[in-house]
């Protein structure tokens, strides 16, 4: 835990018990601040006053009487509208702060220039955080990940002046949890693409991100991709107001002083006084089997130039590309059998996403269905070349079968494991080089699974029971 000191003795409201709330309670109490919590659910009000954290009815505060409101994420700030805790606050002048906001002030006190990189964008921060900690942990730091992904920040190891050295934090960060931390200032900041997503909770495009950019405003060297149209002019706004910064980008792999990725390589351009544009290959994404496909090209870049930026040599970020595991459920490889690869896309909830997935393979026998976002799997249409065949599961298997009609052959299956059981029999009978097994269903998956690492989980069981059934000819990863 990392105890906030920068609010002791002061009285603190905390609306949020879920999630990092509690932890942050905590590490506020800690500290040395009078914290008066307070969440909606009686659950978690039950489950907070357990662990000792005082409680107190927030809509009967006298707000002026607090030094901040330490907000949840999940509530609103801003839109559609503010939560009300925030709108008593900000009547009152309060200030209202989040989890990261915490972190950043007690770094700012503790020890200032502790390495901190901190990781954004519409899709891809998971991926790209968690390889960032993975290359820096395999260099031998002592990584400290969290934020939006696995562990709240503030139940990181502690913030500590004689481990500036050694310890980095390595934190992905959400649209909601920058907008709750003004003074976020890390030693390297990832903004990987930025698409329209959560508008619901910004109001219009431009606010978020003009959200997204002050994490690499307020960093001391920021790392923009430039491949769509958001990014690219934050990337040269910032570059024309003197910031610290570089781009990744596969549109334009040639720029100078970039990171680019084109055809699975990572490579830079720079010109020599006098010489033409020369090029560097940096890195060759086939080496890292985790990394498959295009969108990876982004997420590497980025991680490349981070982890240069924090001063390892070219060979030692090679390694850890290619030693990285990949996250569960994001075209996760989990297993082989003779020439047939299963894939767990399970966290491709939409087409969107999906379309990755299908880009990043040939041969495929595809899994899919469940409950469907709209528009289905229209936008997939210039992709079924790519497909043997697909096998439907769950509510949107008939619309599904409409789309495919007439283009790609396909099986109604009913549920996962009958359609697992029959994309591996028949991918164990093409004559690809390479057939692949697979989930990535385009759909949520509440008709027929709690959420999607449950549906993930099923089928890498289910591939693993099919491995087994002939254990001499395969291989689990
Ligand atoms: P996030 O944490 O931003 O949700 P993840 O790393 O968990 O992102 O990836 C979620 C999905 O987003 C992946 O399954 C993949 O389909 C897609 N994705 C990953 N990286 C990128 C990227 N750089 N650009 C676009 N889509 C991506």
């Amino acid at each position: 835990m990392i105890p906030i000191t920068s609010l002791a003795g002061q009285s603190v409201a905390l609306f949020g018990l879920g999630g990092s709330g509690l932890s942050t309670a905590k590490a506020l109490m800690e500290g040395g601040a009078y914290v008066n919590a307070w969440d909606d659910s009686p659950a978690a009000r039950e489950k907070a006053a357990a662990e000792g954290v005082y409680l107190f009815d927030l809509r009967e505060a006298e707000w002026p009487g607090f030094a901040a409101l330490v907000l949840a994420p999940g509530a609103p700030l801003t839109h559609p509208q503010p939560h009300w805790s925030a709108a008593a606050a900000l009547a009152a002048g309060v200030p209202v702060i989040g989890d990261i906001e915490l972190f950043c002030r007690e770094r700012a006190l503790i020890a200032p220039g502790a390495p901190m990189v901190a990781i954004t964008g519409t899709n891809g921060k998971s991926t790209t955080t968690a390889l960032i900690a993975h290359i820096l942990r395999e260099a031998g730091f002592d990584v400290q990940l969290g934020g939006n992904i696995g562990t709240p920040i503030l139940d990181l190891e502690p913030l500590s002046a004689e481990r500036v050295q050694d310890r980095v934090y390595v934190i992905e960060c959400s649209s909601f949890q920058i907008d709750l931390a003004p003074s976020l200032d890390p030693s390297v900041g990832v903004l990987l693409n930025l698409t329209p997503d959560h508008l619901d909770r910004h109001g219009t495009m431009e606010n978020y991100a003009s959200i997204k950019q002050r994490l690499i405003e307020g960093s001391d060297f920021g790392i923009v991709g430039r491949d769509d149209d958001w990014c690219e002019a934050i990337f040269q706004y910032l570059k024309r107001a003197g910031h610290s910064v570089v781009g990744i980008s596969n549109t334009r792999p040639h720029a100078l002083a970039s990171v680019g990725y084109e055809a699975g390589r990572l490579r830079r351009a720079f010109a020599l006084p006098g010489l033409k544009t020369l090029e560097e290959n940096l890195f060759d994404l086939s080496r890292a089997p985790a990394l498959r496909g295009a969108h990876n090209g982004q997420n590497a870049a980025a991680a490349f130039a981070a982890c240069e930026r924090l001063g390892l040599p070219h060979d030692e970020i090679g390694l850890g590309m290619r030693s990285f595991p990949g996250l569960a459920h994001r075209m996760e490889q989990v297993g082989r059998k003779g020439r047939v690869l299963f894939v767990n896309d399970s966290k491709a909830t939409n087409a969107d996403a999906t379309e990755k997935a299908l880009l990043s393979f040939d041969d495929i026998f595809w899994i899919l269905g469940g409950r469907a976002k709209a528009g289905g799997i229209e936008s997939l249409r210039p992709l079924f070349g790519k497909v043997a065949k697909a096998y439907l599961i769950g509510e949107a298997a008939a619309d599904f079968a409409a789309t495919l009609e007439g283009r790609v052959p396909y099986e109604q299956c009913g549920t996962l494991d009958v359609a697992a059981a029959a994309a591996a029999r028949d991918a164990a009978a093409s004559a690809a080089a390479e057939p692949v097994v697979l989930l990535s269903p385009a759909c949520a998956s509440y008709d027929q699974f709690a959420n999607f690492e449950k549906r993930g989980d099923a089928f890498r069981e289910q591939a693993k029971a099919l491995l087994d059934a002939n254990a001499a000819q395969g291989d689990l990863f």
